[in-house]
């Protein structure tokens, strides 16, 4: 009686449950989950019909709109992988993912024909199949393949089409690229089973139900949407779709659309916290935010809490399926004054112990690190909702996996509570005069400034003291010049221990992965030239 685990069924359990429930809004498109299912299986029959089978990659590159979201049923439903293509790669790492991931059809949105058109043509085993979608809610673009997604479900797709269950649990359903904020990204094979615990986990912490309505400001290419493209489903809620995260769209539609949740980077609530005014429009409900992939200043936090959001902090990566652990909300928090519980809330990548296992431990001997909030080891992670290994790379599978630990790359100390605070990737720690400086910590101070919308610190070379943190800053919009580099230091050394503080300040725009995280090895090389 053995039923193997997918997220498939989530989508066949809705569409039977709330068919007439409306499932995905684009624009002005709107699909039950009668629908959608009916879509996701003429998508499912249409490439099956084309030779695509257990095992292939189908690789989709899309901002966030049905197509994309309809993708990861589709492309499970018959076995096969989904490779979501992060949408701002340049053509030469695309062309090395689909080279890398071997896909054997590619689906790809016209507004990102043009660098598609690029990757294909440097491409050596060019995919078999290649689809256009076109998004009408998007001016037309280029096209590059031989069909359009919309005519290929309605020649080609089938809407009574009955899959086969996976024939394992352990089978892939997808294959997703780190954010390659620490270099070359690598490919994270996602398997059925993990992938539905990880939405199971993510839709009850998230209290995520029929009446959630969540907005799409998360790309769904990144840890397939943290996981939320099944979460959403499993709790039968509505989809928001969203091309761009643009706070002049977002505002209204909180509004228009009654929106509960919706995720994103830190960078995105940093956005909605700037936009002008004219954009920040009113919105009854109090929404619910998780953030992370980064860590998320308090006062970032303090901000999305006094204009209207609960703001949950989670920490997670590629590796994991996307989220991991969150820092839960305590009930009796409710009753405290804002400016008392943001702090609380974010403890600055706090995370709570263990939704499965987690320590924080010494990589080589395995030993833990003492509760004292002080000593420093490595975040170690074992649960179900971690990868088995990289493709193609058994160097790195072996060493992110040794001893049957998933080894974080990430610094933390254990508190005596049994709160875990994440204080830096091993690769961003500063190591000046001997002493570890966190920079993360830096940043959380500098993030406090009223006139500094965001910071970055990296080592620079010092010949005294080895290294020392060097602070890139991004000014508010309307204070660009409101701070020079000697108030920073200032700022910094009368806010925190003083061999802590910056010792340079570099003003000017952050270097981005797709996901909007910093690239701190960009800044460090550059630090190096100082
Ligand atoms: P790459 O592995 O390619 O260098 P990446 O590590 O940024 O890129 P992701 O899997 O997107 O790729 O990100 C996971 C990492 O993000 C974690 O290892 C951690 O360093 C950081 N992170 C995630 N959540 C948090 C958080 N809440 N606080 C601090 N750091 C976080
Ligand atoms: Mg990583």
């Amino acid at each position: 009686n053995y039923v193997p685990l997918s997220p498939v069924g989530f989508l066949i359990r809705a569409a039977t449950v709330y068919p007439n429930r409306t499932a995905v809004i684009h624009g002005d498109i709107r699909y039950t989950y009668a629908q959608f299912l009916e879509r996701v299986r003429r998508f499912a029959s249409a490439l099956k019909a084309r030779g695509i089978g257990r095992g292939d990659t189908v690789s989709v590159l899309s901002p966030n709109i049905p197509a994309l979201l309809e993708a990861h049923y589709a492309v499970p439903m018959i076995g096969a992988v989904l490779n979501a293509l992060n949408t701002r790669l340049d053509a030469p790492t695309l062309a090395f993912i689909l080279e890398h991931g071997e896909s054997k059809a590619v689906l790809s949105e016209c507004s990102l024909n043009d660098v598609m058109g690029e990757a294909l043509k440097i491409t050596k085993n060019k995919p078999e199949i290649i689809v256009d979608i076109i998004d009408p809610e998007a001016p037309e673009g280029p096209r590059v393949g031989t069909t359009d997604y919309e005519t290929m479900l309605d020649a080609e797709g089938d809407p009574d089409f009955r899959h086969d269950p996976p024939v394992d649990e352990w089978d892939a359903l997808a294959l997703n690229y780190t954010s390659g904020t620490t270099g070359n990204p690598k490919g994270v094979v996602y398997h059925h089973r993990g992938a539905y615990l990880n939405a199971m986990s993510n839709a009850l912490t998230f209290q995520l139900n029929s009446r959630s309505v969540y907005l799409w400001t998360l790309p769904m290419f990144h840890c397939n949407g943290w996981t939320y493209t099944w979460a959403v489903t499993a709790a039968c809620g509505t989809h928001v779709c969203l091309r761009r995260v643009d706070p002049a769209l977002i505002f209204p539609m909180l509004r228009d659309y009654k929106v509960t949740h919706m995720c994103g980077a830190p960078i995105v609530l940093t956005m909605l916290i700037h936009a002008p005014d004219s954009q920040k429009c009113e919105f009854p409900q109090r929404v619910e935010v998780c953030t992370g992939g980064a860590a998320p200043p308090s006062a970032v936090i303090a901000k999305m809490e006094a204009m209207g959001f609960n703001v949950t902090h989670m920490y997670g990566m590629t590796e994991c399926y996307g989220p991991s652990t969150v820092c839960a909300w305590q009930p009796e928090w409710d009753d405290m004054p804002l400016d008392q519980r943001a702090p609380l809330m974010a403890r600055q990548g706090v995370a709570m112990v263990a939704l499965d296992g987690q320590r924080v431990a010494d990589p080589e001997t395995f030993e833990d690190v003492p509760p004292d909030g002080e000593t420093i080891g490595m975040l170690m992670i074992r649960s179900n909702t971690v990868m088995r290994g990289y493709l193609k790379n058994p160097t790195a599978t072996a060493e992110a996996l040794k001893g049957g630990w998933l080894n974080t790359g990430d610094l933390a100390v254990m508190h005596e509570d049994g709160y875990i605070e994440v204080k830096d990737r091993a690769k961003d720690i500063i190591i000046s005069g001997g002493e570890n400086i966190s920079s993360l910590e830096v940043e959380e101070v500098l993030f406090r400034h009223p006139h500094i919308m965001e910071a970055a610190v990296v080592a620079a070379p010092d010949e005294k003291w080895g290294e020392t943190p060097c602070a890139y800053v991004t000014m508010a919009p309307g204070h660009e010049d409101a701070l020079s580099a000697q108030d920073v230091i200032d700022y910094c050394k009368n806010n925190m221990a003083r061999y802590k503080a910056p010792t340079k300040v570099i003003f000017g725009p952050l270097p981005k992965t797709a996901t909007g995280k910093i690239q701190k090895f960009v800044l460090r090389s550059q630090a190096r030239d100082l």
